[in-house]
C-alpha cells in the first residue's frame, strides 16, 4: 500500500517496554517492524532505561527510537504498529500503566497530523527524555515540525534518571 503521494517518508518510532523481558521485547519489536512490507529500517538507537511516567508502582522502562523509510500512510503505519503491540501481548489498562510493548509514531516526515487517533509530532515528544535522547543519538540535526530544533528541546529536557544500556 502507498500513501496518497506514493513517496517514501522517513518516520521515527518510539519503542518502550517494562514487562516480560523489556530488552527482548524491544529487539523483537524492531525485527517485526523491519519485516513489515513497505518499511525499511534506517537507524536504531541504543537501548535506554527510564523511570516510569504516571503510576510509580511499576518496573523501569527500556526505550529506544527507530528510524524507518516507509510508503505506508500515517494511519497504515499506526495500525501496523498496533498489530505488533497486540502480538506482543499488549493489554490496555490504566493510562501509562505497565506494558509489554508501546510503539508510538514520533514523527512522520515533516508532517503535522491531527486526526482523532493520531497526533504527530507525538504529543509527549518535547518533554520526554526517553524520547529526545535516543532520537538525538540517531538524528542530531532534526527539526521538529512546529517545535524547533531537536538540540534545543534536548537542552530544556532534564535526563530524569535516563541511562544508556548499550
Ligand atoms: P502516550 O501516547 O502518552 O505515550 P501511550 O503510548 O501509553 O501514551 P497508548 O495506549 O499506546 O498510549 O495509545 C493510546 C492512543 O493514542 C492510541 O489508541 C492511538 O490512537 C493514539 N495516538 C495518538 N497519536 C499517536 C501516535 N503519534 N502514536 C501512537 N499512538 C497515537
Ligand atoms: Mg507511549
Ligand atoms: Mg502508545
Amino acid at each position: 500500500m502507498h500513501n496518497s503521494t506514493s513517496t517514501t517518508v522517513i518516520a521515527y518510532i518510539g519503542l518502550g517496554s517494562n514487562l516480560q523481558n523489556p530488552s527482548e521485547q524491544i529487539h523483537s519489536a524492531r525485527a517485526a517492524i523491519a519485516a513489515l512490507a513497505c518499511i525499511n529500517e534506517q537507524a536504531f538507537s541504543s537501548l535506554y532505561k527510564s523511570a516510569p511516567m504516571g503510576p510509580q508502582d511499576q518496573p523501569d522502562y527500556v526505550n529506544a527510537v527507530m528510524a524507518v523509510a516507509t510508503d505506508l500512510s500515517p494511519i497504515e503505519l499506526l495500525r501496523a504498529l498496533q498489530t505488533i503491540e497486540n502480538s506482543h501481548g499488549r493489554v490496555r489498562g490504566e493510562r501509562w500503566g505497565a506494558r509489554t510493548l508501546d510503539l508510538d509514531i514520533l514523527l512522520y516526515g515533516n508532517q503535522v497530523i491531527a486526526l482523532p487517533d493520531l497526533t504527530v509530532p507525538h504529543a509527549g515528544l518535547t518533554e520526554r527524555a526517553f524520547v529526545l535522547y535516543p532520537l538525538y543519538e540517531i538524528a542530531p540535526q532534526l527539526d521538529i515540525p512546529d517545535k524547533g530544533k531537536l538540540v534545543d528541546l534536548l537542552d530544556n529536557c532534564p535526563l530524569a534518571g535516563l541511562t544508556r544500556l548499550t
